[in-house]
């Protein structure tokens, strides 16, 4: 006889763990199903949440909801689980030359951006290490979430009440019922696709239309550098654990997740340019990042077989978006709330 469950996930990462988390507490049944790689995109992430574009000053796509929403989140995942997952922290913009700091003074006067930039430009660096000549000035309210951390811990979490099961997950194996899906000895009433990029090779989902982004980041130690904040000039270098992570590359041709001789010496020639010190890489790594045509995320039902569902899409800001959106499809699962247009996948139907 099949094991009953409400729903079956496909995939651990940061969207497949929120949403787990967010049925969880609806008190919902689930089976969470995984391959468990080691290079996903939620795994080489630095989790940073920046609530501004740097590039062009403005706010990160509704952070005055998502970012408050998805602290509360990782606070409770540590509440829950007994570890720090989730720091916060000031990322510094080191300007480029004068216009760009004047750039920065006259943003940082607009009311929509006194909440998340500060105004004051700064000179905190040790300038032997770090050019900052033309100052530096830091975001407020951002932080970063240790992703494989948390990852690891959840999926523990889920093993332990039996909600977790390593496998690929075999699309041959399908058999849509009435009401329902079983799978591989297992029913419920929706199976919800959460595999990232893998999902081109969904049967069912490949019309998605996503522009991959494969990304590199390096773990380093400086020589004689020491931050206690993020910092940005073209790459950023994140204080993490005991050393630092430097990144991070957007390539759209090589869509997998090898690290290149490329990529590194990109990084490092950004890095030189503004930190004179010798630094030591100790880790490389390498993912594809699940972006999307529109820059929004893909979520929903399938337009003809309703069992089957999709929250991905999540970009560059999984961190940030997952919680949020994950509570939108809870609420369209369970209590039919329909989905915005803006993130619904039926925005790409004919
Ligand atoms: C270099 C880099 C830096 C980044 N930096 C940041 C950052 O600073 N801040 C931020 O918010 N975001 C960042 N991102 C983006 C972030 O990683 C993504 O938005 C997010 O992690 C996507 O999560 P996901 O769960 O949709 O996909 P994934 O992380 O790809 O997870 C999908 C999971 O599904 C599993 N899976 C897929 N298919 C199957 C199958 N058939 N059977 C079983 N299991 C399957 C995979 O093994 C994987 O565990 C970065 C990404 C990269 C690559």
């Amino acid at each position: 006889m099949n094991k009953k469950v409400d729903y079956i996930i496909v995939g651990q990462g940061l969207a497949g763990s929120v949403l787990a988390y967010e049925l969880l507490e609806n008190k919902q049944t689930i089976l969470v199903i995984d391959e468990e790689k080691e290079n996903t995109s939620s795994r080489v992430a630095a989790g940073l949440c920046n609530p501004v574009v740097f590039k062009r000053l403005t706010k990160s796509w509704l952070v005055d909801e998502v970012l408050e929403n998805a602290k509360s989140f990782y606070r409770q995942q540590e509440k829950l689980l007994g570890e720090q997952f989730y720091f916060d922290i000031p990322i510094y913009k080191l300007f480029v030359d004068e216009k760009e700091a004047n750039f920065w003074r006259q943003k940082s006067n607009e009311p929509q951006l006194f909440d998340w930039i500060n105004h004051k430009i700064e000179h905190p660096f040790n300038p032997t290490y770090l050019d900052h000549k033309f100052g530096a000035a830091k975001t407020l309210q951002s932080g970063y979430l240790q992703t494989a951390k948390w990852l690891s811990h959840f999926r523990e979490y889920l093993k332990k009440s039996n909600s977790f099961l390593g496998s690929t997950f075999d699309y041959n194996k399908i058999e849509f019922k009435e009401n329902g899906v079983a799978w591989n000895g297992y029913e419920a009433k929706q199976i919800i696709f959460c595999e990232g990029y893998q999902s081109i090779h969904n049967p069912f989902f490949s019309w998605l239309p996503f522009k991959l982004t494969k990304g590199e980041v390096l773990t380093v130690q400086f020589e004689n550098l020491k931050l206690d904040s993020a910092i940005n000039k073209g790459v950023f270098v994140l204080p993490y654990n005991n050393n630092y992570k430097l990144g991070a590359t957007y390539n759209w041709d090589e869509l997998n997740e090898k690290t290149s001789e490329e990529g590194k010496e990109e990084l490092l020639k950004k890095a030189g340019k503004f930190i004179n010190d010798k630094i030591e890489i100790i880790e490389h790594k390498a993912g594809v990042r699940p972006t999307v045509l529109d820059r929004r995320p893909l979520i929903g039902v399938h337009p003809n077989h309703k069992q089957l569902c999709v929250f991905n899409g999540l970009g560059t800001k999984g961190v940030m978006l997952a919680p949020f959106f994950s509570q939108k499809l809870v609420n369209c699962l369970l209590n039919n709330a329909p989905l915005d247009k803006e993130i619904d996948i039926n925005r790409f139907e004919n």
